[in-house]
């Protein structure tokens, strides 16, 4: 009876969707049983064995992938990393954004309001009309030898790693033409600009998309209309940053 009432509670953190694959899995569970003809006490038990791994299977996904992912790459500064604000529209979410690196030990001191050299250590955020409707923001970073680590189409080039050749600029695009999801409205609301500017440093600092849209617990969601949408670091992200950024 005990474990009833255990797997009871554990669907009620499921949702919908997790909840009917899991009912789908447990009638595929007794169709197994009855073909391979287990009866009474030896069918309560396959039906309990199989009941427990569809549930594993149903809540893996959230569990397992509700992580930023890696980008292959990590940036070779986390004090003192100079930020250029070439998008002022977003003004009102750097330091809050700062503030919540700033509990994983990164710090940021200011820099000039332009693109001239020398870009080492930087990272800029650079608000124009880069052409792209549906695209929010690109993020890109480069070695210390002006070499791009992963293309604007999203070719990984080789020319970043997380050791000899660490990302040393970060260049973040935020586009100001963006007609796509209206959840993320042009102009965008604060919430959207807190989720914005520390999603795109996330990339900087070589995180990549969680696998996970929806309650995936990481500010590294793949796309502006999951759920939620989160302002601020989330545990994973915390996490996998003290792991790659000790
Ligand atoms: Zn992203």
């Amino acid at each position: 009876m005990g474990w009833i009432i255990h797997m009871f509670f554990i669907i009620l953190d499921l949702t919908p969707n997790t909840l009917m694959k899991c009912v789908d899995l447990v009638f595929k569970s007794i169709l197994f049983t009855t073909y391979y003809g287990f009866s009474g006490e030896k069918l309560m038990k396959k039906m309990k064995q199989l009941l427990s791994l569809a549930l594993i299977l149903a809540i893996a996904p959230n569990t397992l992938f509700a992580s930023p992912t890696d980008l292959g790459y990590r940036f070779a500064h986390k004090t003192n990393i100079v930020f250029r604000n070439l998008a002022p529209t977003y003004n009102d979410a750097y330091t809050p954004a700062a503030v919540d690196y700033g509990t994983a030990g990164f710090t940021f001191v200011a820099g000039p309001s332009h693109l001239d050299p020398p870009y080492s250590k930087n990272v800029a955020f650079h608000e124009a009309n880069w052409g792209w409707t549906t695209l929010r923001a690109l993020s890109l970073a480069y070695n210390s030898n002006g070499d791009i680590c992963i293309t604007e189409s999203g070719v990984w080039t080789g020319h970043c790693n997380k050791t000899t050749k660490k990302a040393d600029f970060g260049y973040i695009k935020i586009n100001n033409a963006y007609t796509g999801i209206s959840a993320f409205p042009n102009p965008p609301t604060l919430a959207n600009k807190n989720f914005l500017i520390r999603h795109e440093f996330g990339h900087t600092l070589g995180l990549g998309h969680a696998v996970v849209c929806n309650n995936a617990n990481t500010i590294m969601v793949p796309a502006v209309n999951c759920s939620p949408l989160y302002t601020t670091l989330q545990t994973s992200d915390f996490t996998v940053l003290g792991a790659w950024y000790p």
